[in-house]
């Protein structure tokens, strides 16, 4: 293969093949006997027919070859705990949880609810649940009572792995009484709920529901647990989204075509070899975390870092510390973290010796110009922003720098992937647009590549009812986000549909403002909303952080960075996208994986309610909002 030109076309025009190729990746106990079954549409069967185990390719497949290496290296500044797993520790530690679940009565297709903090443990329970076959359904250990209680409803857990305490910025976080109200609060009850005892936070015990880990686990000391062979199609975990746009969607992953699409990411996209050391800063309550901090280094036969911290704690050089350490070759981030560390000194980006790292992607949210820069200036290594959702489980946009070194464009999650589809879309005939330069809706035109969802768990429905639309002659799938593609191929991602403005009948996106806003000095973070008007149809409303807020005491002084703000706009874009109006506040409305919750801006600064709320990440952001509001 001697281009990614040729590289995608292969994979959309001679599909089978190219996918039987890339199952070779991974080890199967059978090999399949279809490559894409696709005679029920929308809902695609990758590779079946085959069996395999997502475990046994992360980590017994390793035994043999690299049984010493490091697989999980586990940093906490919030505790003080360091620790690195070799592949031959982890199998052990597995295999132990493993066999804790199976006393617990867990057996292939049950529920297991993963309600942890970034500990070590958490890994071993994932693991060990994709080792016999139990789904699990990791939520976000930052999530209280009733998000939590919603998921133990629609996952239905015989059992929950939790533990006693998480630490952020050196609070402890007790999360076993947020565990025992969400069981209170939802009306399926687990059979059993294994804590893990950090020694952090006292906790009152359930007797015959609740059990100890270590107590459990130290029952199995040699245990021996086989993986068991999963057929290719059936379902290795469910994750919500973010909930940005509204009520969380349980996204269901299968088994084969998941380990297939990782194994073939970390090799064209992420550029692991084995041996090397990988490291996502993401959270495992979080697709990326599934993806990047778990199962894809590890089936590539990496080391991981699973990091329990803060970016800037003890101070923001913590992260590239790290990488020197453990001579990092690739890392895996977002926008909204690079943000954060752009509020400190650069200074921090040359302290370390980063020679080992290839790349940093970002992903997650638009990235922005002077954020890209900033952060690769600092770092003097290329920036990879890629696009994709929790939905398709690995990059939908991106470079496969592994295929061919590709030119990367500020601004521009780059390329579609090899196996995606992707097409423009007019937003209401559904026509397909080919020109460079015009904007439409970003849809995958079916089947969806190995890795992709399989349907929403439980609601066969709502999966294509919500993400499957027609449009003239087939449905495809819609991603809901809205972009362009230029004349090179290169994708640019405007915003979401719903945050698309049209004022006085022009057509713009949130980005593009908030791109323009935020090269403004003196803007650290904005959220552009449309706002209903009488006279235009909507009108643009910036809410922005500034990056120095001494100087904003009076009316007269934020009057003037609100006028100097629009003629930044004025001069970019043109009056048309200037905003009604700028105001100033000291945070944004985000979710708990830092996406700005534009819908909820929205709704407040037109009056409205602000909607599902359970995924905001401080609600006196919102609050701040409402005041600016208030007549
Ligand atoms: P929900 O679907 O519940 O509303 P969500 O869409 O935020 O939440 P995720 O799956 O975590 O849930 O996020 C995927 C979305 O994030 C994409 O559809 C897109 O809007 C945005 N996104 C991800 N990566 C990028 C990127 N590199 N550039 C621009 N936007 C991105
Ligand atoms: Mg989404």
């Amino acid at each position: 293969m001697s281009t990614y030109a040729e590289f995608y076309r292969r994979s959309i025009d001679d599909r089978d093949a190219f996918w039987a190729e890339q199952a070779r990746l991974i080890d199967w106990k059978q090999a399949p006997r279809t490559i894409c079954d696709n005679s029920k549409p929308p809902f695609t069967r990758w590779f079946a027919g085959g069996t395999t185990n997502l475990c046994h390719n992360a980590v017994d497949r390793h035994l043999q070859t690299r049984p010493d290496q490091p697989a999980l290296i586990y940093v906490s500044t919030e505790t003080g705990a360091e620790r690195t797993y070799s592949f031959r520790e982890l199998h052990g530690e597995v295999q132990r949880a493993a066999a804790a679940l199976q006393g617990l009565g867990v057996k292939k297709g049950d529920r297991v609810l993963i309600y942890m903090p970034m500990i070590a443990e958490a890994a071993f329970a994932m693991l060990a649940c994709a080792r016999i076959g139990a789904i699990h359904s990791v939520v976000f250990g930052g999530f209280a009572s009733v998000s939590l209680a919603s998921r133990i409803e629609d996952a239905t857990p015989k059992v929950i792995v939790s533990a006693d305490a998480g630490s952020r910025g050196g609070k402890v976080v007790p999360y076993k009484p947020l565990l025992d109200e969400a069981i209170r609060l939802s009306s399926h009850k687990p059979q059993s709920v294994l804590m893990v005892d950090r020694g952090l936070a006292p906790m009152e015990s359930v007797t015959g529901r609740d059990h100890d880990w270590a107590a459990l686990t130290g029952k199995h000391k040699d245990a021996q647990v086989d993986c068991e062979w999963l057929d290719s199609t059936d379902i290795s975990y469910t994750i919500y989204t973010s909930g940005t746009t509204g009520r969380p969607k349980g996204v269901q992953r299968d088994v084969g075509g998941y380990a297939v699409a990782l194994a073939a990411s970390m090799k064209h996209i992420f550029l692991g070899e084995p041996g090397e050391t990988y490291f996502s800063t993401s959270d495992i309550g979080w697709v990326v975390g599934h993806s990047y901090i778990i199962y894809g280094p590890l089936i590539a036969g990496m080391a991981t870092i699973m990091y329990e911290g803060l970016p800037i704690r003890p101070d923001a050089g913590i992260w590239w510390s790290l990488v020197e350490k453990y001579k990092v070759t690739s890392m895996f981030s977002a926008p909204t973290a690079v943000r954060v560390l752009k509020k400190h000194d650069p200074a921090f980006l040359k302290k370390y010796d980063l020679s080992s790292l290839k790349a940093l992607s970002l992903a997650g949210e638009p990235l922005d110009e002077p954020t890209a820069q900033w952060i690769s200036d600092g770092l003097g290594r290329p920036i990879i922003d890629n696009y994709w959702q929790t939905e398709s489980g690995w990059p939908i946009l991106a470079l496969a720098n592994g295929v061919e070194k590709q030119r990367s464009k500020f601004g521009s999650p780059g390329l579609p992937m090899y196996g995606y589809d992707i097409r423009l879309v007019h937003e209401s005939t559904g026509a397909e647009l080919t020109a460079p330069g015009e904007k439409g809706v970003v849809v995958i035109e079916g089947p969806t590549p190995p890795g992709f969802m399989q349907t929403v768990w439980g609601d066969d429905q709502r999966y294509v009812d919500t993400y499957w639309h027609t449009v003239p002659g087939r449905t495809v799938y819609s991603t809901f986000d809205w972009g362009i593609r230029d004349k090179d191929g290169y994708f640019f991602i405007l915003g979401r549909t719903d945050d698309v403005i049209n004022v006085a009948g022009h057509r713009l996106g949130t980005r593009e403002i908030e791109e323009s806003i935020s090269s403004h000095p003196n803007v650290a973070e904005v959220a552009v909303v449309g706002v209903a008007d009488s006279l235009k149809g909507q009108v643009a409303m910036a809410f922005v952080v500034p990056r120095d807020a001494a100087g904003l005491t009076d009316t007269a002084s934020r009057l003037k960075l609100e006028g100097d703000i629009m003629k930044v706009v004025d001069e970019q874009l043109g009056a048309v996208a200037r905003p009604s109006r700028v105001h100033f506040v000291n945070l944004l409305p985000k979710t708990r994986s830092g996406k700005l919750l534009r819908r909820a801006i929205q709704a407040v600064a037109e009056g409205r309610d602000a909607g599902d709320l359970t995924t905001i990440e401080d609600p006196s952001a919102l609050q701040q909002i409402r005041d600016l509001m208030a007549p």
